[in-house]
């Protein structure tokens, strides 16, 4: 919910607004023949079109502030969530990049598998120094192969980054 955009909430709310004016307001006007269906219904259907139109907009905001923390191009994806049939969003939550953090030594992009900093080899995560499986800061021995943790020595900038 904190990734999206104000502009694009009142967008939602524009849009769902929009929505029933079209359906309730604009169409009967230039209707002649009374509408066949039950007015539950309509009212059912009327709204969940609203729903969906403010869907879309509230998607583009959160895509316009979630896909720069992915190192994914805003751009195109927020064209490719315009196109019609919600395809492009499927296609963005199937394909989305993992979340980056940045290196606190270089600033360069972290995923959050890595160990160590590509750029620098700043160590951002604790790791066995025998077999490299990732650990908890707070373990004593490894727990893939029994490692003596504490033998590794691990770096003091470690210790720093991970009590953030
Ligand atoms: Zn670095
Ligand atoms: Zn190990």
């Amino acid at each position: 919910m904190r990734l999206i955009p104000r502009w694009s909430l009142l967008g939602g709310l524009v849009a769902f607004a929009l929505v029933q004016y079209y359906f309730w307001v604009f169409l009967p006007s230039v209707r002649t023949r009374p509408p066949e269906l039950p007015t539950a219904l309509r009212f059912y259907l009327i709204l969940s079109w609203g729903a969906l139109a403010a869907l879309y907009v509230l998607m583009i905001g959160y895509i316009s502030n979630d896909a720069p923390r992915r190192g994914m191009d805003t751009r195109v994806w927020m064209i490719c969530v315009i196109m019609p049939g919600g395809i492009g969003a499927v296609l963005y939550f199937l394909l989305r990049q993992p979340i980056l953090s940045h290196c606190p030594s270089c600033g360069a992009s972290i995923e959050d598998h890595f160990h160590f900093c590509p750029h620098c080899s700043w160590q951002v995560a604790a790791s066995c120094g025998r077999c490299y499986t990732s650990t908890r800061v707070t373990d004593l021995y490894c727990s893939r192969c029994g490692h003596d943790l504490a033998s590794d020595h691990p770096p003091a900038r470690l210790h720093a980054f991970s009590r953030e």
